[in-house]
């Protein structure tokens, strides 16, 4: 298994900075996934890490190999497009074999490899097929047998779900990573959709504007982001201004949101904000609709109350701001008439904190600065 070291890399295009100074270590057989918004760079590190682009500075390492100068065919890694890219004129067995004749293997041995492979991707029997009497689907795994065929180093996948529709991407999604694991190969995963790197990922690093925002655990990023950005882009997130008007019990601060007080948490050390940005998840407020007298109680206007089986999602208004509510298995009573006043809680321990201008995170006693 090899690991990926991307040392302060960076990247333009003319005037455009794709990448600004990228650093990243991968462990070996990690699923690691690069996550941000259309245009933030993932493409373009991916591809450098390929070997498709040259980096303007910085270092790639596979394993304890600096490939900067090495050409793409002899960095041995295996890529999975979003468009597919199977050679439509080439039989399931023949796009799955091009690699390993490329590289002029015996034909036993590309034989048992493609087979191999096929029977992986669960598409024994294929061999004969061309791609355009393939679903979506099945193309894409012609894509992912046909990288895996060669044994790379590492696997690098590109959006390889996008273009399939919903409910074959949570298929698939799982299946990619469950070969992953299978080979242990380490891979990198591109993807601007949240839910599946959450999903899929071993660690994620949010991206934005060429710049890596935070790499961690799937838990960790959705649990403990590092900043505004992070958090309102992987899941909702609420977010209020407030200002800090005193302490208050051990460990938490009074503040005042949006006319309401509201207990938050300390942050660690020295403080000194009067303003500050408090935000939370929509499933961490509890008791809405009828529930006078909670801790932390806040009222807003329903805007609207979608009923979604599982749950209810409200949509409030507060001080002119939108505010996103979410009740699990709901109760008649939990779906609130548009113009009726809600009331629901934040528990304080699920309240994070934030700087107003800078965005980062304000620690909060007990955790890591
Ligand atoms: P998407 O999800 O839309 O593919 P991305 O995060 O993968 O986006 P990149 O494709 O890496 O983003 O692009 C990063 C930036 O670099 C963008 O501003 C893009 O317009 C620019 N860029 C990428 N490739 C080129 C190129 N070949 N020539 C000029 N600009 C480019």
């Amino acid at each position: 298994m090899t690991s990926i070291r991307i040392a302060e890399v960076e990247k333009r295009f003319g005037t455009v900075r794709a990448l600004k100074g990228v650093s990243l270590a991968i462990e070996p057989g990690e699923l690691f996934t690069l996550l941000g918004p259309s245009g933030c760079g993932k493409t373009t590190l991916l591809r450098t890490v390929a070997g498709f682009n040259r980096q303007d500075s910085g270092d790639i390492f596979l394993g304890d190999e600096l490939v900067n100068d090495e050409p793409a065919y002899r960095r041995e890694t295996g890529m999975v497009f979003q468009n597919y890219a199977v050679f439509p004129h080439m039989s399931v067995f023949e796009n799955v074999a091009y690699g390993l004749r490329v590289r002029r293997l015996g034909r036993k041995d590309i034989t048992q490899r493609v087979e191999a492979a096929l029977r992986r991707v669960r598409l024994e029997g294929y061999g004969e097929r061309t791609p355009d009497k393939l679903s979506g689907g099945q193309q894409q795994r012609v894509g992912l047998a046909r990288a895996m065929a060669i044994e790379p180093r590492v696997l690098l996948l590109d959006e390889p779900l996008s273009n399939l529709d919903a409910k074959l991407r949570v298929e698939m999604r799982t299946e990619i990573r469950d070969i992953q694991k299978q080979l242990g190969i380490t891979a990198i995963y591109v993807t601007h959709d949240q839910e599946e790197a959450l999903v899929i990922s071993d660690r994620i690093a949010v991206m934005d504007g060429g710049v890596i925002q935070q790499v961690g655990p799937p838990w960790a990023i959705y649990k403990d982001p590092a900043n505004l950005f992070v958090a309102a882009f992987v899941g909702s997130m609420n977010l209020i201004d407030a200002e800090i008007l005193g302490e208050g019990p051990s460990g938490f601060l009074r503040a005042n949101a949006a006319g309401c007080e509201l207990l938050v948490p300390a942050p660690a050390g020295h403080y000194d904000l009067r303003r500050i940005r408090i935000a939370f998840r929509p499933e961490d407020a509890t008791g809405t609709g009828a529930a006078p007298g909670l801790a932390n109680e806040l009222r807003a206007t329903v805007k609207t109350a979608s009923f979604l089986g599982s749950a209810v999602s409200l949509d409030l208004e507060l001080g002119g701001r939108s505010i996103l509510v979410e009740r699990a298995r709901p109760g008649a009573g939990d779906i609130l008439e548009p113009g009726s006043t809600a009331s629901f809680a934040v528990p304080p321990t699920s309240i994070l904190l934030f700087h107003p201008e800078t965005g980062e995170r304000v620690t909060a006693v007990g955790e890591e600065a």
